[in-house]
């Protein structure tokens, strides 16, 4: 056995504390899709993001499943910005997944990958005119956010001559605070329902979908189907009053993964609905209001899509005791890559069994700064210089938005489903970030 330090450590008999059972056994992740994460960390680098092609796939059609077996026209728009890798997108659009964008960064990404502009829905509050222009003229389907915005559209419409089809985007009290109000029109003050009309009297635009996103890890099916509701009871009214056809409801993401949010003690197991829940709180509430024709579902789903796809491997490199007698490990990724960090307590896998007791422990990125905690309270046996730990839910958002700050960003590997490994993006290096500056003449 190897020889570990003695340490005298104060234990609450059987008593859950902020770190959890005392006693709780090992976390062991040695392998992701039948790759060893030590061959994986050895051979591409340390850190690494890990995606694996079978969760995404799995996940997907289970998700689409959910809603195509009880809905007869359902659409999925991946969300780019839960993860743009051009690898990724490839992955939903081959599953039958169409775009939403919300940038003319993310719509020049979708197009660059090929994906048509009918099969582009462009969200978002801020999308300059020439954005506009081009999404118009490539026939992406427009969801408006604002008044402004449909004054841009209707010079648009002038200036090319043609009737430009819009959905917009509306929000509402769903029982689910704080709402997410300030995208798109207000519903229930009628704020909605007069953008429509303003939109018909102009006679430019014309309305054929309402969308809406109700905010983001919503753990509430009741709040969807409160959604559902509200859109299909304004497409009744606005269809009756202005003889529009609206062809579809788009209720946005928002679906939670299986992240565990800080501050919330029960399982994600226990407490995330499954992709029937919310499938079933959504289409009843189509089937009991809508009058006329069923309209087109869509369905903007990013992070419950991804988030379990994607690991994070990360090595000690070194570990200190702190004042207090918590053992603190120094890991060469930080919430420079983990913006999710800042919300929820990943599972953090092993990488095989450790000789040693789990003492108290916290785990600290590579940061100068005090903020790079990506554990604060987690018990572990004593780990080793080079030690790879597996960080776990971490697909969503986080490759979108990490940061180049102090370091370069890592590689990104794919397994696909018959365990090959395939870089989908190289880390970086000083010339990517030195070729965009300038030293002016008289510094040089
Ligand atoms: C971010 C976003 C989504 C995806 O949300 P998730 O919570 O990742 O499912 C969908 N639609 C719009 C408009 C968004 O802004």
């Amino acid at each position: 056995m190897k020889y570990v330090k003695p340490m005298i450590n104060r234990i609450d008999f059987n008593l859950a504390s902020k770190y959890g059972s005392p006693y709780k056994v090992q976390r062991i992740k040695s392998e992701i899709e039948g790759v060893s994460v030590n061959d994986l960390a050895n051979e591409y680098g340390s850190p690494l993001f890990v995606f694996s092609q079978r969760q995404i796939e799995e996940k997907y059609n289970e998700f689409k499943e959910a809603f195509s077996s009880r809905y007869p026209k359902v659409q999925f728009w991946w969300s780019y910005k839960t993860n743009y890798l051009d690898a990724i997108c490839k992955i939903f659009h081959k599953l039958g997944s169409k775009a939403e964008v919300v940038s003319e960064f993310e719509y020049q990404k979708a197009r660059h990958l090929g994906v048509d502009g009918k099969d582009i829905i462009f969200n978002g509050p801020y999308k300059p005119k020439e954005a506009l222009r081009v999404a118009v003229k490539e026939g992406a389907k427009i969801h408006i956010d604002h008044w402004y915005e449909i004054n841009d559209l209707e010079e648009i419409a002038d200036e090319l001559g043609v009737e430009i089809p819009v959905a917009i985007r509306c929000n509402m009290d769903t029982g689910v605070y704080p709402a997410w109000s300030r995208f798109g029109f207000n519903i229930d003050n009628g704020e909605a329902y007069d953008a429509i009309k303003r939109i018909y009297e102009g006679k430019k635009l014309i309305l054929t979908g309402l969308h809406s996103h109700i905010g983001t890890f919503m753990l509430s099916t009741e709040a969807y189907k409160n959604e559902t509701i509200k859109l299909v009871q304004l497409k009744n009214r606005v269809e009756e009053d202005f003889g529009y056809k609206i062809e579809y409801i788009d209720v946005g993401g928002g679906f939670a993964s299986k992240n565990r949010l800080k501050g919330v003690y029960q399982s994600p197991e226990v407490i995330v609905p499954s992709p029937d829940e919310y499938a079933e709180a959504i289409v009843n509430a189509i089937y009991e209001n809508n009058k006329g024709d069923l309209p087109k579902l869509y369905l903007e789903t990013g992070r419950a899509l991804i988030d379990e796809a994607g690991y994070l491997l990360t090595s000690v490199f070194a570990s200190k005791r702190l004042p207090d007698g918590k053992k603190s490990y120094i890991v060469d990724a930080g919430v420079n890559l983990l913006y999710t960090a800042f919300w929820y307590n990943f599972e953090i896998f092993l990488d095989k069994r450790y000789e040693g007791l789990n003492e108290p422990s916290q785990i600290n990125g590579p940061l100068c700064m005090n903020i790079d905690i990506i554990s604060e309270n987690i018990m572990l046996p004593p780990l080793d210089r080079g030690s790879v730990l597996t960080i776990w839910p971490v697909g969503a958002y986080n490759v979108t938005q990490w940061m180049q700050f102090i370091r370069y960003r890592p590689r990104v590997l794919l397994i696909d489903k018959d365990s090959n490994v395939h870089i989908i993006r190289e880390a970086e290096n000083l010339e990517d970030i030195i070729k965009r500056e300038q030293i002016p003449d008289f510094l040089k």
